[in-house]
């Protein structure tokens, strides 16, 4: 399974389609995740952030990416209490994510535990799951 993750010209389709307006701060954040292609975190989004934009605080760059969080231009996920983010995965198809913990590199896994799960749940109607898995990945390991 290949990987497709959002691009510019999809993010900026979708800030039009709901409203927000193409700044050159969004364009860049975007830019960002294009080219680190992993999960971060923010404070490391910021730093390559105030490359070109030196005055920008934490709390623009974290709002910022919430609300690309919220339209689903990126995703984000939690480890060890800190929030990732990484551009959303438009990849086809019901799969789950294998997340490098060192590097953030994300690998595409196309087994879902669900049907297991719901075997051991007779009677209750699942709605939605979460299925994250971390480690190492072949070149950190
Ligand atoms: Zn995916
Ligand atoms: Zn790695
Ligand atoms: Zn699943």
């Amino acid at each position: 399974m290949e990987m497709v993750f959002v691009n510019t010209e999809r993010a900026l389709t979708i800030l039009k389609e709901n409203g927000f307006k193409q700044t050159k701060q969004r364009e860049k954040l975007i830019d960002i995740f294009l080219e680190k292609d992993q999960y971060m975190p923010v404070k490391e989004v910021l730093k390559e952030f105030q490359q070109d934009f030196p005055s920008a605080r934490y709390d623009t760059v974290y709002r910022n990416l919430y609300t690309l969080k919220d339209l689903n231009i990126l995703e984000s996920t939690m480890f060890n209490g800190e929030q990732l983010f990484r551009l959303h995965c438009d990849t086809l198809g019901h799969h789950h994510h294998f997340i490098c913990t060192e590097c953030g590199k994300t690998s595409p896994i196309e087994v879902c535990p669900m049907d297991t799960v719901q075997q051991s749940l007779p009677g209750y109607e699942i709605s939605n799951h979460k299925f994250e898995v971390f480690g190492l990945c072949p070149g950190c390991n």
